[in-house]
């Protein structure tokens, strides 16, 4: 039974479709966890092929497997210490010199491999014919081809590897040959190892090549594991100063190329192109949209289109689904009693969880754009185009894209950082992530806007915040590279893939995952906070107030004056609530701002747990307060209680004070410290304190208010 469950690693670079694959093989039958000991996310799947029972794991997409960044240990300790039956290699077979980069690392490892030609599809309508038993030959794994997004050939490509996990013929010794200098210490420090018991699960060679490479992270392994390390890493030392001296560069740099080279060498032999010009289109398309001058403002235009869109499409269905919600506040309001529960479910519940529903429409066109950008592979060119300003910031353009990413959510954007390699620059693309407004805040703004502006200026409104929020981000980026984490940036190449159309399947998926979240989240944190809010907003009661008001409402001489009495009376005990006690502390602090009613103190309080929950509390506290039969709605009573200035002012502080909680929680795992977390939390909050001073001030110099 047990030689019947295999397990397959799909390796691959970022964008060559392993996703894609993965899910082919294992249809819905998935689970996402974590590897051990460290929080990058694990795919695993499963199917059945013959009998066998095979668990797929899509490993984090690489370019290599070096020790410098996160998600490329992982993806090596998982083929390296958990011995996977077969590694598949899923390759973009339209940009294949580049992708056979990592092939190569794992012929190496000297694992049971297989290549896949994914994108195949690609690749032959780029007019390139490749020799598949000659490369098959060369690179010494058998070769299978796939159209990953048709799922073709993906049964060939299972039962391929499925023959090479179940047999036992030792792969064929096929390596990259690094030249006579460098094959020469490469035998010295493999003798050295292969008497090494210890290190015995580890290719000899290839930890010989590691060393070479000056990999930290096998120096340690050899130091903790082998008695011997004082003379190996003697060993791997005086051979690196050797070959420092022939090549007058680091070995790890002469080891790169002669790897490229062993590809272009094979790609020489076993590839044809039938088209001369084979990048012509998009190469085109490049000319203008990553040209020096109009690649910027393309890109702002682009942003701001996005924003409008988001707007202007979603304003139908939120209305409806407002009106939905209007309407089953009235049905519960006549079904359940007067009293908590009626209150609970009506004023609690629909005005907090239907608040943040409501705006659904918005954050799905939102994510449709934002697919729409990955897929077709702008966004690549949007961080190419903000390279040249990151460079001036001290980053690169490489950190613009968790960046982008942040304004879906910062959470994958803070663990997309895992991409960067130099320490600082990951940190600093962390700290400055939450300024990129995340689609959470997105229903605080089209709630004001739509309340405050006219629809045809709520867009532009819009849209100033995002931009103000990467504005601010590149500042205080600039500040934190030059004062609080010092010293150089790496050098990185940017890669431009070609540009693909987006299939609707691929865009409708991408969008419904992180819809779905957002569902999640309104059923779950939302639901739970607006409940806590709706006890806060309630106890304690009154009882001496109520009796009060409750003679003088009997006394009273007609029912206008008792309706009166009614809601000055719903609205004092709101007041003295708990929920109106944290309110009042915190309205003193934000007075200056023209923030200063208390509700608002309240409201962002809540945000804390969730930003959506601004907009629900608001609804909460706005609806108690009220005892009116027919709602007057929510932007209605805002009417009575802000101004446009005073909108704006609290938006540019909904898009600047501190992250949610699960986002601190984030970072504190990201950076594996409370330090930076609390920076966060501190810094955030002062920034969104002075920005939203000088706006309000500003505003009434200008005499906006
Ligand atoms: P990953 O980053 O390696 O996981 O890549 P994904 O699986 O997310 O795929 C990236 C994009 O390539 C998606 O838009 C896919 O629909 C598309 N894609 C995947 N496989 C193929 C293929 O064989 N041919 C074409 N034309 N597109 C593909
Ligand atoms: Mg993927």
């Amino acid at each position: 039974m047990s030689d019947k469950k295999l397990t397959i690693a799909l390796a691959g670079n970022p964008n060559s479709g392993k996703t894609t694959v993965f899910n082919a093989i294992t249809g819905a039958r998935q689970h996402v966890g974590n590897y051990p000991g460290v929080t990058v996310e694990r795919k695993e799947g499963y199917c059945k092929f013959n009998d066998h029972e095979i668990t797929v794991v899509d490993l984090p997409g690489t370019y290599s497997l070096t020790a410098h960044s996160l998600d490329e240990l992982v993806a090596r300790n998982f083929i390296v210490e958990e011995r996977p039956d077969v590694v598949v290699a899923i390759l973009d077979a339209s940009n294949l010199e580049r992708n056979l980069y990592l092939a190569t690392q794992l012929i190496e490892l000297e694992v049971p491999l297989v290549l896949d030609f994914n994108m195949s599809d690609v690749a032959s309508s780029m007019g390139y014919r490749f020799d598949y038993d000659q490369l098959s030959a060369l690179l010494g794994a058998p070769i299978a081809r796939t159209v990953g997004h048709k799922g073709e050939g993906v049964d060939d490509l299972l039962r391929v590897a499925v023959e090479v996990a179940t047999s036992d013929r030792p792969r064929d010794e096929h390596i990259v040959h690094y030249g006579r200098d460098i094959e020469r210490e490469i035998s010295k420090l493999e003798g050295l190892l292969a008497a090494e018991p210890s290190l015995e699960q580890y290719p000899a060679r290839w930890l010989a090549v590691k060393l070479l490479e000056s990999d930290q992270e096998i120096r340690e392994k050899v130091v903790q594991r082998s008695a011997n390390w004082e003379q190996i890493l003697h060993q791997a030392e005086a051979s690196i100063n050797r070959l420092q001296k022939v090549y007058d560069d680091l070995p790890e740099v002469v080891i790169a190329e002669a790897r490229y080279g062993f590809i272009s060498g094979a790609c020489e032999e076993a590839v044809r192109s039938t088209v001369e010009a084979r990048h012509d289109l998009s190469d085109r398309i490049d000319t203008i949209i990553t040209n020096r001058l109009l690649g910027l403002p393309i890109f702002v235009f682009l942003m701001w289109l996005v924003f409008q869109l988001t707007f202007k499409l979603g304003e139908p269905p939120m209305g409806w689904i407002e009106t939905f919600f209007g309407w089953a506040g009235e049905q519960v309001a006549a079904l359940v009693p007067a009293g908590y529960i009626q209150s609970l479910l009506v004023d609690g519940i629909i005005a907090g969880v239907g608040g943040v529903l409501v705006f659904l429409p918005n954050i799905l066109l939102l994510f449709l754009a934002i697919a729409f950008l990955e897929d077709s592979g702008y966004m690549a060119r949007a961080a190419f185009i903000m390279d040249r300003i990151m460079h001036k910031i001290g980053l690169h353009g490489k950190s613009f894209i968790p960046m982008l990413i942040g304004f879906g959510c910062n959470i994958p954007a803070i663990m997309a950082t895992r991409t960067l390699e130099n320490r600082r620059d990951r940190l600093v693309t962390i700290l400055v992530n939450p300024l990129m407004s995340c689609g959470a805040r997105l229903p605080v703004y089209i709630l004001l806007t739509g309340a405050f502006f006219s629809p045809k200026a709520a867009g532009n409104i819009i849209f100033s915040l995002y931009m103000l929020g990467i504005a601010l981000a590149i500042i205080m980026a600039k500040l934190f590279r030059k004062y609080l984490l010092p010293g150089p940036s790496t050098p990185f190449v940017m890669e431009l893939p070609p540009y693909r159309l987006p299939t609707l399947r691929g865009l409708v998926i991408h969008m419904w995952e992180r819809g779905w979240l957002y569902l999640k989240k309104a059923g779950t944190i939302i639901l739970a906070i607006s409940v806590i809010i709706w006890v806060l907003s309630t106890f304690p009661r009154q009882t001496t107030l109520e009796q009060n008001y409750e003679a003088r409402i009997e006394a009273a001489a007609d029912e206008t004056l008792a309706a009166s009495l009614e809601e000055e009376l719903a609205s004092k005990q709101l007041e003295r609530s708990y929920a109106g006690r944290i309110g009042h502390l915190i309205a003193p602090a934000l007075r200056p701002l023209g923030l200063g009613d208390w509700r608002i103190g309240t409201a962002l309080f809540a945000g804390f747990g969730a930003k959506e929950v601004v907009v629900s509390t608001m609804g909460t506290l706005y609806s108690l307060g009220e005892t009116d039969e027919e709602s007057e709605g929510l932007r209605n009573a805002l009417k009575e209680n802000l101004n446009p200035l005073k909108a704006y002012v609290f938006m540019v502080f909904v898009l600047l004070y501190v992250p949610c909680m699960a986002a601190v929680a984030v970072i504190r795992r990201e950076t594996n410290s409370w330090r930076w977390p609390l920076f966060v939390v501190f810094y955030t909050t002062a920034l969104a304190w002075v920005a939203s001073l000088v706006v309000y001030q500003g505003g009434l110099l200008l005499g906006l208010g």
